[in-house]
């Protein structure tokens, strides 16, 4: 069986499930960090569990035991006075809505007849509404005591899928700059509570993003629990499922507007279109924007250059570049690289065939000038090749304890999401004088490239190529200097200088329609959104 990190296993979960890899691990715990808007620092989080709801090779199932067996009316029924008696472990364990797996957490519902349920963040009196005061009571207290995921989000609505009963999500963060955006994440979680923190966090992920490339968008991302038995891989349920989705958007009449993230593709999204209009990353023939790396590749690019400018250390002329990952992003990047006339790139992958295609694409022009070697899952030592710039472009939390120690470049930068493994490895970075390019500045052209799709499109668009250049002061290239001019000024980590300007730039009303969605939000509650007939 193969050996797998914690760090590759995730990536691979995400990225490549299925049953080829022959994955035996199927709960993850990961201590995960989030930033305090307030202290502008980070805050330790709860371990996130993850697992697949499936026998593992030694036929034992879930460690966490989180099936999908019906939840006990009995047990239900006097959660008023005494936890929950989850049926997700012995007897005697106890346990609360938070800790029931979703599939219970659904079976709780249709035992109490909610199809749909929301909590609503009121501002003035510092509350959470919850659509169901009593029964749904905890969630409220865990919103309103959680210091760490939980940031005033304004609205999180649930809804069971009309057609398949899945548990489908929307969290919205923010929405002084527009409509939610983000991504739906079709994932398994272990527990309601890893369900909602991972949605909180991502939501909030999404709004920073957007604001500090400049969008006119909120944050906010879709959740959907993987349905047991893996059912989501029947396409006929797939597609009942997105439809479920697009109604369940349709119905919160536009204060999210969805897009693509893991586990999800564009057929997906077609799907999801079929049933509403508020969503984004359709099919081109639909009028969609397309696959969106070539345009997150050159954003890399331009934050490269960025870095280079502010350090003084000229263009990319004759630089040499550390690539992980020789995936789709990796092969714009390395294009772009040998056009701006760097003088070597190392790049390593750990599939074969990603390598191959590399060479073959590249080695015929360049193959004094580029090496592509294919590595073992685990070997992260091209963090240690000499170089002037390492681009992570293959998993998150590549940059951590082991590998930051062996940096030999200046700058990082690429294109991975959540490329730090803690906050104590931004310090490090900062010790060791490496000037790190935050993730989402160095990959926003992947919500950039959708977000706006509903205004149309054009050749060159040039709502995208002002992000590539040094002109405008929203610029890639300009807030990469602003950010690291920021960051020594105030002698913090540059993470934390572009969280700063993000949070501040998130607060900015739409010019247009300054708190539309905020009112949408509101008429939702207003109008009973959660005892409505499901379309
Ligand atoms: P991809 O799957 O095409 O490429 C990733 C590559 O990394 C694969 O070839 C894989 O084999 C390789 N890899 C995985 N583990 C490795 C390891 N341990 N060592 C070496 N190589 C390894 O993905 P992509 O679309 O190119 O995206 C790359 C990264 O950028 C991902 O983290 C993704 O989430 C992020 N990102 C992508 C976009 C986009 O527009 N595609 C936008 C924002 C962020």
């Amino acid at each position: 069986m193969m050996a797998l990190s914690l760090n590759n296993f995730r990536y691979y979960a995400k990225r490549y499930i299925s049953p080829s890899l022959n994955l035996s691990v199927r709960n993850i715990a990961c201590n995960t960090f989030n930033y305090n808007h307030e202290s502008h620092r980070f805050t330790k989080r709860q371990p996130v569990f993850l697992h697949k709801n499936r026998q593992d090779e030694t036929g034992r199932g879930s460690l966490r035991g989180g099936g999908s067996a019906a939840w006990p009316l009995a047990n239900h029924r006097t959660f008023l006075t005494t936890p929950l008696v989850a049926n997700t472990g012995s007897a005697s364990s106890k346990t609360s809505l938070l800790k029931l797996s979703p599939q219970n957490f659904i079976d709780y519902l249709k035992a109490e007849n909610i199809r749909r349920l929301y909590l609503v963040f009121d501002p003035e009196e510092k509350a959470v509404k919850v659509s169901h005061p009593g029964l749904l009571e905890e969630l409220k207290l865990f919103l309103l005591k959680d210091k760490v995921d939980f940031d005033e989000h304004e609205g999180i609505f649930m809804q069971l899928g009309k057609r398949t009963n899945c548990l489908l999500g929307a969290f919205i963060w923010r929405t002084n700059r527009g409509q939610a955006c983000g991504g739906i994440r079709l994932w398994d979680y272990a527990d309601m509570e890893a369900y909602l923190r991972d949605g909180l966090r991502l939501g909030q992920g999404m709004g920073v993003k957007s604001a500090l490339a400049g969008l006119w968008a909120g944050g906010g991302k879709g959740v959907i629990q993987e349905p047991p038995s893996d059912n989501h891989k029947d396409p006929e349920f797939r597609t009942s499922l997105f439809y479920d989705y697009g109604e369940f958007l349709s119905s919160l009449n536009g204060c999210y507007v969805a897009a693509e993230d893991v586990g999800l593709n564009v057929s997906d999204l077609d799907n999801v279109h079929m049933f509403t209009r508020y969503t984004t990353c359709i099919s081109e023939v639909k009028g969609g924007s397309g696959n969106p790396s070539i345009a997150t590749g050159k954003g890399v690019v331009c934050a490269m250059e960025g870095a280079l400018d502010y350090l003084k250390m000229g263009s990319l002329v004759g630089k040499r570049i550390a690539i992980q990952g020789a995936g789709n992003v990796a092969t714009v990047i390395v294009e772009e690289l040998l056009q701006k006339g760097v003088s070597h790139i190392y790049v390593t992958d750990c599939h074969q065939i990603r390598v191959t295609d590399m060479r073959n694409r590249f080695y015929p022009k360049y193959k004094d000038i580029l090496q592509v070697e294919k590595v073992e899952i685990d070997d992260n030592s091209v963090a240690g090749y000499p170089c002037d710039i390492f681009s992570p472009c293959a998993l998150g939390n590549v940059l951590n304890a082991d590998t930051i120690p062996m940096i030999n470049a200046k700058i990082v930068c690429g294109a991975a999401n959540n490329q730090l493994g803690c906050p104590a490895d931004n310090e490090l970075l900062k010790e060791r004088g490496i000037s790190y390019i935050v993730d989402f500045l160095a990959n926003r052209m992947g919500i950039v490239n959708c977000a706006n799709e509903v205004y149309g499109r054009l050749p060159d668009d040039p709502a995208i190529t002002r992000h590539f250049n040094k002109e405008w002061e929203n610029s890639i290239f300009n807030i990469t200097n602003k950010i690291l001019k920021k960051a020594e000024d105030d002698n913090i980590t540059p993470v934390e200088a572009a969280n700063e300007i993000a949070d501040k730039l998130s607060r900015e009303l739409h010019p247009i329609w300054p708190n539309r969605s905020k009112q949408i939000i509101k008429s939702l509650v207003d109008n009973e959104w959660h005892l409505k007939a499901l379309i």
